[in-house]
């Protein structure tokens, strides 16, 4: 049975005059207040901090977008405290309350959004277009969560003559939010809501590279109308202050989204009881994603040349779904591989602000320099087919497609996290398939074939959470594609789906004889 119930916000449309004269606009309304200093959020009150960091635009890593501060362990244990002191109330505000917070935080952030997007695109070098649908992302989760929320309070019914029955599900306590730079606003934002609205307090703590856009998001949270100590904005140093928080006795549920490596530290040190924890610790974790997309005989090529590019080079490679692998059948691989060439070739490589963009920076020094260790493996490993040049006052690296990748080379099975694309020469659709899912990871896959025996047997047997047939494989949409992996890509179920809330909620049974 189909779901249309939800209806997604709706993306700006850059081909309107107006819409682009609001856009640049925004641009000018943020640069005046580039610099600033932002501090975290403790208790409904902005503190000092010891330390404050530099956060910085990596199209121009001389412009300094805002200063940061950073939380001392200290300041997380305040922090905790006062959410401890207010979960009591938080869980006992009835859910339609807490629904109603986030509908008006997804109201404000859609009047502000070419103001939310300009700042994506300067803080993490999003190219505009990417960080609009970034902002329509935020939205949807508020929006969606708060309807899921509504639906899960009702509780399931099982009354019988003479005994009633009823399945209830309660907040579990204090939630870590712990987010990445890649979507800096959307999934902070969609885990921090998912936790705040099932009546858990909750703190924030985002990748040190996109503190400022969260510090917007707190800015939206509080108008909202979120009660102090309830939503807390902590960010800090992650061997510090994240640390403290995830091993905290009184940590109930942890969501983080990142690398595999922090992921699997996370679930670790959660499962060990700290003296006076009373519970089990729930560990949500997103982490990578080695993607590859099939491209069989039968193929649109057009298409999926399209689909590639998009795919691999959109925000240079910086998402977990994006595709690092090609895994192409024979009879079309020297024709492929040409076009996907060419069509590379024509991106246009510059400052995430300008409207022409396609490709921008990556996100910081050692995000450049440990791509570009990879690119140098690969250069041992495979052929070079392209490697883009690229301006150098940002971190900057053009697209680079290998191509004759073997199947287990470095370079077909690390995530690399950036503009870095293998091609798979296989003989076969059974072989395809097997190199396909021969990594790791299980986050996205796509397959482009016109051949509907391949389509079917990709369904069941493409070892993904999210399978694309004939279309790109990033862009996950809330309420249409819910978004996540398995394997090494992560634990939980999917954000923007319709078990996601589950994770922060305890059920409970209560049966009156009567
Ligand atoms: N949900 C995003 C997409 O579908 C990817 C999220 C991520 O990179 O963590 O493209």
């Amino acid at each position: 049975e189909k779901d249309v119930s939800f209806v997604g916000a709706a993306d700006t449309d850059y081909a309107e005059e107006e819409e682009r004269r609001k856009a640049a606009q925004a641009f000018q309304g943020v640069r005046q207040q580039l610099g600033r200093t932002y501090l975290p959020l403790i208790n409904g009150e902005y503190v000092d901090t010891p330390s404050v960091v530099d956060s910085l635009n990596p199209s121009n890593f001389s412009e300094v977008i805002g200063k940061v501060g950073l939380i001392s362990v200290e300041q997380a244990e305040q922090a905790m405290q006062a959410a401890k002191a207010a979960f009591p109330g938080w869980r006992k505000t009835p859910a339609k309350q807490r629904a109603d917070i986030l509908r008006k935080a997804a109201d404000l952030m859609e009047q502000r959004r070419d103001e939310f997007s300009a700042w994506i695109v300067l803080e993490v070098g999003k190219p505009v277009k990417e960080a609009d649908g970034e902002v329509s992302e935020a939205i949807d989760f508020c929006r969606y969560y708060a309807d899921e929320m509504e639906r899960l309070d009702k509780g399931v019914n099982y009354d019988m003559p003479g005994e009633t029955n009823r399945y209830i599900y309660q907040a579990r306590g204090i939630a870590v939010v712990i987010s990445p730079w890649n979507f800096p606003l959307a999934i902070a934002c969609g885990m921090t809501v998912a936790a705040l609205v099932t009546g858990n307090c909750t703190l924030l703590k985002p990748a040190e590279t996109s503190s400022v856009i969260t510090a917007k998001l707190t800015e939206i949270l509080l108008e909202a109308g979120i009660p102090k100590g309830v939503f807390q904005y902590v960010p800090g140093k992650g061997s510090q202050a994240g640390t403290h928080l995830v091993n905290h006795p009184d940590t109930h549920v942890i969501a983080f989204t990142g690398s595999q490596e922090v992921g699997c530290r996370i679930y670790a040190e959660a499962a060990i009881l700290k003296p006076g924890q009373k519970h089990m610790k729930r560990v949500i974790a997103e982490m990578g994603g080695k993607n590859t997309i099939i491209v069989d005989e039968s193929a649109d090529l057009d298409q999926a040349v399209v689909g590639v590019v998009q795919s691999a080079f959109g925000y240079s490679g910086q998402k977990c779904s994006a595709c690092s692998r090609v895994v192409v059948l024979q009879p079309i691989y020297d024709a492929f591989v040409r076009r996907l060439v060419e069509a590379t070739k024509s991106l246009n490589i510059g400052e995430a602000e300008l409207p022409s963009t396609q490709v921008g920076p990556v996100i910081d020094a050692n995000a450049r320099d440990r791509i570009c260790e990879y690119i140098e493996k690969g250069k041992a490993e495979a052929q070079l087919a392209l490697e883009l040049p690229a301006p150098n006052q940002g971190y900057f690296i053009g697209p680079v497609i290998f191509t004759e990748v073997p199947p287990n080379a470095v370079i077909s099975q690390q995530e690399i996290f950036g503009p870095v694309v293998a091609v798979i020469r296989v003989k076969d659709f059974p072989e395809a398939l097997a190199v396909a899912n021969g990594t790791n990871y299980a986050l996205t896959g796509g397959l482009y074939s016109r051949t509907p025996s391949h389509i079917q047997q990709a369904q069941t047997e493409f070892e993904v959470g999210n399978l694309y047939i004939n279309r790109t494989i990033t862009g996950a949409i809330v309420a249409r594609q819910p978004f996540g992996g398995f394997k090494l890509s992560g634990v939980g179920s999917k954000a923007g789906g319709p078990d996601y809330l589950l994770q922060f909620l305890e059920p409970r049974t209560v049966t009156e004889n009567i």
